[in-house]
C-alpha cells in the first residue's frame, strides 16, 4: 500500500501539471493515468496545438517544465479577427491586435500538444516525491471526512489526504461523487489538421469568422499553421470524408493564398464541441480541475489555459497548507480553492459562447452589428488593451505562479 498527501487521477496536461507542482514544492503525489506513458505522444493520438497564453507560460517557466517546450513554442506576435462568408468574401471591418500595445512579450504560444505532454513527462520523471502508476485506473475509490482510498485495477492501494479529478470532460469520479454538470451541445464539430506553407507567418494569427463557425490558422514553429476548423457536425462529417486533394482545396478556400501554396502535414482529427460547467468543483476530500470541471468552446483557444490556471490556485492553497502543518484535503483549503476559480472559469465561459454565438450565423444586420463592434473595439485603446490582458490571463487576483512568484 502506498501513502501520499495527493492523488491525482489522470495524467493528462492539466493533472500532470498539478502534479509536477505539487512535487516540485516537496509533496507526496501519486498520479493514476489509464494510458501507457508514451502513447499520448503518438502522431495519431491527438493532432492539436494549444495557444498558450502568457499567464500559462509563466506557469510552465515556475514549474521547470517550459525548457523543454521552448524551442518548439512558436510565439503570437499579432492577432487579426476577421469576419466573413463565401458570398460577400471578408468584411474590411476587423480587430487588429498587436503584442507591443501590452508590452514586450508575445501574447503567447502555440505548441503542440504532443510536446507539452513530453516537457511534463520529462520534467516528472526528475521529481522524487511524484510516482506515476500507468497504465492503470482507480476501481474504487473512497473519499470521507478521514481521508482517501484507491483501489487500483492492478490490486494495489493508494491512501491519500486529497484526491483530484483531472480526467477530462467525462471524469467518472466527478460522476460517482454525484457532482452534477450544465452542457449545452454546440451541434458543431472542430476538425484539426496542420499545414506547411511557402511564405513566413510572422507569428500572425488569425481567426476568420464564417457561418458555421471559426476558421482558426494558429503560427507554429517554421512554415507551419495548424487549423482548427469549426463546421456544423453534418457539413464536418462531410468534408471529413474527402480524400487528401479535394480536402485540400476546401481548406485553400477559408486559408487564402497570404503564405503562398499549402500542403496537408499528417492526418486530420475532428472533436465534437461543447460546453460543460460542473455545478461545483469540490467535494469531501476531491477538487476537479481541468475539463473534469469545465469544458468551454475552442473559439478562443482558453480551455487549457484555464485548466492551467486551476492548477496554479489549487497548488498554491495546497502548498501553504501543508507548509503550516495544516490537512491538505480540509474544507477550507477545498472552499478557498472553489472560491477563487469561480469568477475567472464563469467570466471565460460567459464570453467564449457569447462569441460563437454572435459569429456563428450569417445574419446580416447581425452581422453588420458585429463588424461595427469589431471596429469600434479596434479603435477603444482602452478596451482592446483590456481584452488582451484578459486574453493573456494576467487579470484578477493572480497566483503566485503567474504573478512570477515561486509556489
Ligand atoms: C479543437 C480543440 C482545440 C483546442 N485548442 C485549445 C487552445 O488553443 N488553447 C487552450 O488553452 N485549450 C484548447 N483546447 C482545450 C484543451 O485541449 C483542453 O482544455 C485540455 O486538453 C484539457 O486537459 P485535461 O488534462 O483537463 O483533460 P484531458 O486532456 O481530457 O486529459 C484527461 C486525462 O485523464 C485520463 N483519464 C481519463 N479517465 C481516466 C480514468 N478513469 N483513470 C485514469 N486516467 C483517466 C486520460 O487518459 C487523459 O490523459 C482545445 C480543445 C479542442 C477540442
Amino acid at each position: 500500500m502506498a501513502e501520499v498527501d495527493v492523488l491525482v487521477i489522470g495524467g493528462g496536461m492539466v493533472g500532470m501539471s498539478l502534479s509536477v507542482a505539487l512535487a516540485d514544492a516537496g509533496i507526496k503525489t501519486a498520479v493514476v493515468e489509464r494510458h501507457a506513458p508514451g502513447k499520448d505522444l503518438d502522431q495519431d493520438f491527438d493532432g492539436r496545438t494549444c495557444s498558450l497564453a502568457h499567464a500559462s507560460a509563466m506557469i510552465f517557466e515556475g514549474l521547470g517544465v517550459w525548457p523543454f517546450l521552448a524551442a518548439d513554442a512558436g510565439p503570437i506576435y499579432d492577432i487579426r479577427v476577421v469576419d466573413g462568408n463565401f458570398k460577400d468574401g471578408i468584411s474590411s471591418l476587423f480587430l487588429h491586435y498587436n503584442h507591443e500595445d501590452v508590452g514586450d512579450d508575445p501574447f503567447g504560444y502555440i505548441v503542440e500538444n504532443r510536446v507539452i505532454r513530453s516537457g511534463l513527462a520529462q520534467r516528472a520523471a526528475a521529481l522524487k516525491p511524484l510516482k506515476v502508476y500507468a497504465p492503470a485506473a482507480v476501481e474504487e475509490l473512497v473519499h470521507d471526512s478521514h481521508g482517501v482510498e484507491a483501489k487500483l485495477n492492478d490490486g494495489k492501494t493508494i491512501k491519500a489526504r486529497l484526491a483530484v479529478a483531472a480526467e477530462g470532460k467525462f471524469s467518472p469520479t466527478r460522476d460517482n461523487a454525484g457532482i452534477s454538470t450544465r452542457q449545452y451541445d454546440y451541434k458543431q464539430t472542430a476538425i484539426v489538421c496542420s499545414v506547411g506553407h511557402q511564405e513566413p507567418h510572422d507569428g500572425v494569427a488569425v481567426e476568420l469568422f464564417l457561418p458555421s463557425g471559426p476558421f482558426a490558422m494558429l503560427p507554429m514553429t517554421g512554415n507551419r499553421m495548424n487549423l482548427v476548423w469549426t463546421e456544423t457536425t453534418e457539413l464536418a462529417q462531410n468534408y471529413l470524408s474527402l480524400d487528401d486533394g479535394p480536402f485540400l482545396q476546401e481548406v485553400k478556400k477559408r486559408f487564402g493564398d497570404w503564405l503562398g501554396d499549402l500542403e496537408l502535414l499528417g492526418p486530420r482529427f475532428s472533436y465534437p464541441l461543447s460546453l460543460q460547467t460542473s455545478n461545483a468543483y469540490t467535494d469531501t476530500r476531491l477538487a476537479l480541475i481541468g475539463d473534469a470541471a469545465h469544458v468551454i468552446h475552442p473559439i478562443a483557444g482558453q480551455g487549457l489555459n484555464l485548466g492551467l490556471r486551476d492548477v496554479a490556485v489549487l497548488a498554491e492553497v495546497i502548498v501553504d497548507a501543508h507548509r503550516l502543518g495544516l490537512d491538505v484535503g480540509s474544507g477550507t483549503v477545498l472552499e478557498n480553492y472553489e472560491n477563487w476559480r469561480r469568477p475567472d472559469v464563469f467570466a471565460m465561459a460567459t464570453v467564449t459562447h457569447s462569441l460563437n454565438k454572435l459569429f456563428s450565423n450569417d445574419i446580416a444586420p447581425l452581422r453588420l452589428a458585429r463588424d461595427l463592434g469589431l471596429a469600434a473595439v479596434d479603435k477603444a485603446g482602452p478596451l482592446k488593451r483590456l481584452f488582451m490582458r484578459h486574453a493573456m490571463g494576467v487579470v484578477g487576483n493572480l497566483p503566485r505562479l503567474v504573478a512570477g512568484d515561486p509556489l
